[in-house]
């Protein structure tokens, strides 16, 4: 088989580039910017099977079952912690959220459990307030480090042979004949037979000039960083309307998202005013966030699909494509299986997992309202 291109160091093209190079395909990476330097690098780093729309569930188990095993087989400590996803009710009318979710994901398998009162919850999370009325509780969902892992996928896949080219940004795929024959990029032409497209927010842009159409929009989201604490925080936090989540890295860092905010127009660092709101809010439900010194603070893009499920496909009219994008802040989660899935395609092979709701063409007769991003890590 031909030259494989992937566009775009996430976790999504890292992955794939991993998962291709163990194949022996020869395949080249390339990032504008560098590795990790979008939402993979900027992201909660929250690895949940909870709270998953029913078509991206399966997916998700696979992909942590697969997190399981990613220090082996990337040889790389990659701080996965299987340490459980609280997600939480703050008021009453939450708790009947809190409880019609853990009602429809049970019925899809999924071993979600209904922690009824303050009391059960501070059993799994001791550090929680008693503003904390119930939860959701899924031990098998947990969290891992987001730059570590990206770069662990972008340097296995180097180790089995990839080439990665950081600083090489694609400019234009080329398709002769409705076959994919290269990409255009800052640093000259790259000949390719298949090309995937994993170039997260940037992706719609090199799709037009295709003809294809991937309508997203971009969230901006907060993130907040502490220094060092000791131990204090074992599951993944999120609450009931997504506006807020937490979590405590390996090192005792503690990390908090906002729900993010579509203003395109603000600034590229969090405002003074956003931090102290986030701040207060994690506070509300982990007080020692609210005593934590922060250390750094950044923004991240989600790229938003109008149902906020990802586009993972290889489009009928151009031979030789994959795009793999949208994954509207759940793809750090995803990438293992994500990567796996987008080989597949690369390399004709029938896909591993259903990808019926994750293709391209969907948004030509569907309804395009705005998704809503689930960053409860
Ligand atoms: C603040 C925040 C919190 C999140 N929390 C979670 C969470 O808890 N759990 C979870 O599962 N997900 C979460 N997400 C979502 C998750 O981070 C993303 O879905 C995932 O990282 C997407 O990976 P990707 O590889 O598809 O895209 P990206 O990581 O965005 O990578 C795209 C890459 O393409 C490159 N690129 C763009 N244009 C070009 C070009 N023309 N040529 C070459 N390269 C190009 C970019 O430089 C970038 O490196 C969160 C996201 C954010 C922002």
């Amino acid at each position: 088989m031909g030259a494989i291109v992937i566009i775009g160091g996430g976790i999504t093209g890292s992955a794939a580039a991993d998962a291709l190079a163990r194949d022996g395909q020869p395949v080249t990476l390339i990032d504008r910017s560098g590795i990790a330097a979008m939402a993979s690098g900027r992201t909660l780093g929250g690895v949940r099977q909870s709270g998953r729309h029913p078509a991206e569930l399966p997916l998700a188990r696979a992909a942590v079952a697969l997190w399981a095993g990613l220090h082996e087989s990337l040889g790389v400590d990659v701080d996965y912690r299987r340490g459980g996803n609280l997600r939480l009710a703050r008021t009453p009318d939450e708790v009947g959220i809190i409880r019609g979710i853990v009602d429809s994901q049970r019925a899809q398998g999924l071993d979600l459990h209904f922690l009824p009162d303050n009391r059960a919850v501070r059993e799994v999370a001791p550090a929680l307030s008693q503003n904390v009325l119930a939860a959701a509780y899924c031990a098998t969902d947990g969290h891992a480090d987001p730059v570590k892992a990206t770069h662990a996928f972008a340097d296995s896949a180097r180790r089995h042979g990839a080439t990665v080219r950081e600083g090489v940004g694609a400019l234009g795929i080329e398709v002769t004949a409705g076959r994919v024959t290269g990409v255009l990029t800052t640093a000259g032409r790259i000949p390719a037979e298949r090309v995937i497209l994993a170039a997260g927010i940037d992706t719609p842009t090199l799709l037009r000039p295709l003809g294809l159409d991937l309508p997203l929009s971009t969230e901006v989201v907060a993130v907040v960083q502490s220094e060092p604490l000791p131990p204090t925080l074992g599951p993944v936090l999120g609450v009931a309307n997504a506006d807020c989540a937490a979590r405590q890295e390996v090192g005792g860092r503690l990390r908090f998202t906002n729900g993010g905010s579509t203003d395109a127009t603000r600034a590229p660092e969090p405002s003074a005013t956003e931090v102290r709101d986030l701040v207060a809010r994690v506070a509300h439900v982990l007080p020692i966030a609210g005593r934590a010194r922060v250390s750094r603070t950044w923004t991240g893009l989600v790229d938003l699909t109008p149902d906020a499920l990802p586009v993972i496909d290889a489009p009928a009219s151009i031979f030789g494509l994959v795009v793999a994008a949208g994954f509207s802040g759940h793809g750090f989660c995803l990438g293992p299986v994500s990567g796996l899935l987008c080989a597949d395609l690369a390399t004709g092979r029938s896909p591993r997992h259903d990808l019926a709701a994750f293709r391209l063409d969907r948004f030509q007769t569907a309804p395009r309202a705005a998704g809503r991003p689930e960053l409860h890590g």
